[in-house]
């Protein structure tokens, strides 16, 4: 196998890890319809499920490679033959599949978890691989707990795993203890100590106990890491995993410290990061990096100045870039229906006006109701209204986002006569206070 070392492999496992956090299970259908977002999102691997632990996760991984065929599909398995072999099963339509392998291989893991041998770990893993090999061509394996191996043993085994016919070789930072100068180092290690390792990918998936695992990442990359793990909002087993977008925005803002690429369109970081918030119910902190509802909000007035006499002053990225339609812009019961027929495109849906009248009903219904109608709250009324049969396709979203944002633009110049860009209006103001929407207004009050 030839490797890119350029090339930074983005496997998410929001339908996995992801998945297993407290509040976020999903169902099949709500799989499959957040599989083919990550498709259009343009990650390299999706990690649909591990089929041994229910029927649902056999289920959705079936329906995953069913729908989106171009990315590699992973599977998760014990080191364990019916592991292995459900795992193989629940491929069985995808173009691209991918067998997941762990074992642990900490001493703490081995003597209290599973009471096998280092020796009889190194047999497992060995075995376990020949056997995933025997159904796949791609096969990851993943040494638990591997931060707290002991780095000799943790040598041995990769070692033997790459002999059995592994293609891709993840360190999990299972228990997100370590720290980004020590995971470095153990990953230049490994490179340095294992025969073949040069053959194979390297991948780093850490956990966010100690709010380290973007940064832990970030180093395994620098010591050449070439896929990385993570979820989509950093959702994951107890205090989440890497966030994807932080680490695709990491890597493309700071191409100077890491000069890498990813096959990211970051344009649709936000599209995914509220399709999952409206599919789980679990809210985004409004502070997360990236996507979080303040991430480009600027009130401070000395912000608000330097932004207006160049938006490099404060705004390392735009909103534009990872698919944030004018945050700016709050809807609200006295929006009107250009500001939601607008949002709506920026979203990426597209309706006739007949049709928006529908949503604009339900939409003043619920803007009674709740103060603010929020991304994720409008998205909801969408599919409910019409499904998916709305939606655009991504290159005409890209024009409708770019002609979205100029009219923005004018919306704020008429509301703000004085030169005062949409992008600082007053985050509460509603879209419509101007009088030139007076006909509007009155357009479409006559459904309500
Ligand atoms: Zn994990």
């Amino acid at each position: 196998m030839t490797i890119d070392g350029s090339r930074i492999t983005i496997f998410d496992t929001t339908l996995r890890d992801g998945e297993q956090s407290p509040g976020c299970s999903m169902n099949v259908q709500e799989k499959a319809r957040l599989a083919r977002q990550l498709d259009r999102l343009g990650v390299d691997v999706i990690e649909a499920g591990f089929p041994i632990a229910s029927d649902g996760d056999f289920a959705a991984v079936e329906a995953v490679a069913a729908a989106v065929p171009r990315p590699i599909i992973a599977a998760l398995a014990r080191a364990a033959r019916n592991d292995i072999e459900r795992a193989a099963q629940a491929l069985h339509a995808a173009v691209r599949p991918r067998i997941h392998v762990f074992l642990a291989t900490s001493d703490i893991h081995l003597q209290h978890k599973l009471r096998i041998t280092r020796r009889q770990c190194l047999e497992q893993a060995r075995a376990s691989v020949r056997l995933a090999r025997s159904f796949a061509a791609d096969v990851e394996f993943s040494p638990e707990d591997a931060t707290r191996t002991d780095p000799e043993f943790l040598a041995e085994v990769v070692t033997a795993v790459i002999e059995a016919g592994a293609t891709t070789i993840n360190i999990p930072d299972t228990v997100g203890y370590t720290v980004p100068l020590e995971f470095a180092s153990l990953i230049r290690r490994l490179r340095e100590r294992v025969r073949g390792i040069d053959n194979v990918i390297i991948s780093a998936h850490c956990h966010n106990d100690l709010g380290l695992a973007v940064a832990n990442s970030l180093a395994a990359v620098a010591a050449g890491a070439r896929q990385v793990e993570c979820t989509i909002n950093g959702i994951g087993e107890r205090a989440g995993n890497a966030s994807l977008e932080e680490i695709v925005m990491a890597l493309r803002v700071r191409a100077d410290q890491y000069p890498y690429i990813t096959e990211i369109s970051t344009e649709q970081l936000y599209p995914t990061s509220q399709m999952l918030e409206e599919i789980t119910g679990i809210p985004v902190q409004p502070n997360k990096a990236i996507i979080g509802r303040n991430a480009f909000a600027h009130e401070a007035g000395i912000h608000q100045d330097g932004m207006l006499k160049n938006p490099l002053t404060y705004e390392i990225m735009t909103p534009q870039s990872v698919g944030v339609p004018d945050s700016k812009l709050v809807l609200g019961k006295h929006s009107g229906r250009h500001a939601l027929s607008l949002r709506c495109e920026q979203l990426g849906y597209h309706f006739e006006r007949r049709e928006l009248d529908e949503i604009y009903r339900k939409f003043v219904v619920l803007a009674d109701q709740i103060k603010h109608v929020l991304d994720h709250h409008l998205l909801e009324l969408i599919r409910e209204t019409y499904g998916e049969s709305h939606r655009m396709p991504p290159s005409r979203v890209e024009s409708e986002r770019a002609s979205a944002v100029a009219a923005g633009a004018e919306e704020g110049r008429k509301l703000f006569p004085t030169g005062v860009s949409s992008e600082f209006s007053a985050v509460s103001l509603p879209v419509n206070s101007g009088s030139e929407h007076h006909s509007e207004q009155e357009d479409y009050l006559w459904g309500v």
